[in-house]
């Protein structure tokens, strides 16, 4: 699991690193908003750790412009700000969590597991066997892209 700080507090992202990795999580650090936003577009990761106050570009610039790019990364915000304002527009832009500094090193990591654990419940729900695709969550099987509700029922009441 790799995961993308963007935060220019140099010692608060060097510390949340440091622990992220005694976790086994491999992680890349953006120290200002302009290498933060490249990163974020060219370098895929599971999670983005997004601060707000960042010198070049702000956080929520990057935020909405990886959603218009198509990026579906989760993204954690994380900012010194604490009003409900913040918290809608960053959710409103496509933010995933919230959470607000100073923060627990704990509260993070288990944010980051229910991240991981949403994003992969959504991908997992999907089984693709030869030319038939069963979605797990809805109970749909489609043959060639159509519809095939024979299986369907079977599914549903097994
Ligand atoms: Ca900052």
């Amino acid at each position: 699991m790799r995961i993308l700080i963007v935060e220019d507090e140099k010692s608060l992202a060097d510390i949340v690193k440091k622990g992220l990795e005694e976790e086994g999580y491999i992680v890349d650090i953006a120290y200002n908003g302009e290498d933060g936003l490249y990163m974020a577009e060219n370098e895929p990761s599971d999670i983005i750790i997004l601060d707000i106050m960042l010198p070049v570009v702000d956080g929520m610039t990057i935020l909405k412009k990886i959603r218009k790019a198509g990026i579906k990364t989760p993204v954690l915000m994380l900012t010194a700000k604490d009003t409900v304002m913040d918290k809608v527009s960053g959710l409103d832009s496509g933010a995933d969590d919230y959470l607000t500094k100073p923060f627990s090193f704990e509260e993070l990591l288990a944010r980051i597991r229910a991240l991981l654990r949403r994003n992969s419940e959504v991908k997992t729900s999907i089984v693709e066997i030869g030319d038939l695709v069963i979605d797990m969550a809805t109970h749909e099987v489609k043959r060639e892209g159509k519809r095939h509700s024979a299986f369907t029922k079977r599914i549903c009441t097994a």
